[in-house]
């Protein structure tokens, strides 16, 4: 008679096991370095302790969007390395930096952890901007993001003119290079006014400048009646 380990049970232990010691050979040999000043981190660590601390958190600040609703701003920190490194990391098989600026957000901005929200939205990109990098920075950081929180991603807004980099044009011209650069998605594929209505929205990008990117955001999707819109970014020029 069998005993009570079945053979497929003792082969899976084995299996196990031997994963285990691959992990540890692979971490020995390749170990996990801070990008910064290649010290040697834990393997869900993305810089060392002292490289993070040059990011000082920004107690979160409000955007208005309309006369009744101000919305909060949640950031890493200040546009400065070692995070402005990887937010400009936005070429193509770049895509691992925008995993990591979702996880450092994960592990420091408890908050969000709090936060009630129903849907993650993140600013898009303009197609042709999409095709040129082949990835959206924001969408990326929604979805490490959305898998964490376990809230889904909507994707509810698209671009509907290529805007010129906010960062290149003076502070005057920033609001008028984004007007109407947003809409919502056609009803055809999400009932926006039905999945909206009385939920809470959280509007993801990598870095916010003057604000102006996320005010238009939020005033296309205010119009659905939302309960409420936050917005987390990994950095803030201040
Ligand atoms: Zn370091």
């Amino acid at each position: 008679m069998r005993g009570k380990i079945s053979f497929p049970a003792i082969f899976y232990a084995q299996e196990k096991e031997t994963k285990k010691m691959l992990k540890i050979l692979t971490s020995l040999l390749f170990p996990n370095n801070c990008p910064e000043c290649k010290i040697i981190i834990r393997e869900d660590e993305v810089f060392c302790a002292n490289c993070l601390k040059k990011n000082k958190p920004i107690v979160s600040d409000f955007l208005p969007i309309n006369q009744n609703y101000n919305m909060p701003v949640f950031a890493l920190g200040a546009y400065k390395n070692p995070l402005k490194n990887l937010i400009l990391k936005k070429s193509f098989n770049q895509s691992w930096a925008s995993i990591k600026l979702a996880q450092i957000i994960l592990q420091r901005l408890t908050t969000l952890k709090r936060l009630k929200i129903d849907y993650i939205v993140p600013i898009p990109l303009h197609w042709t901007r999409y095709a040129s990098r082949g990835f959206n920075q924001s969408e990326i950081m929604a979805k490490v993001l959305s898998k964490e929180l376990s809230i889904p991603v909507l994707n509810a807004l698209k671009r509907t003119k290529r805007t010129k980099f906010q960062s290149s044009l003076p502070v005057e011209l920033r609001v008028e290079n984004l007007r109407d650069a947003f809409s919502f998605v056609k009803p055809t594929k999400y009932n926006l006014p039905i999945l909206l209505k009385n939920k809470n929205i959280l509007l993801v990008d990598d870095l916010c400048t003057t604000g102006a990117t996320l005010q238009t955001a939020a005033k296309v999707l205010v119009k659905f009646n939302p309960k409420s819109i936050s917005s987390v970014v990994a950095c803030r020029v201040i």
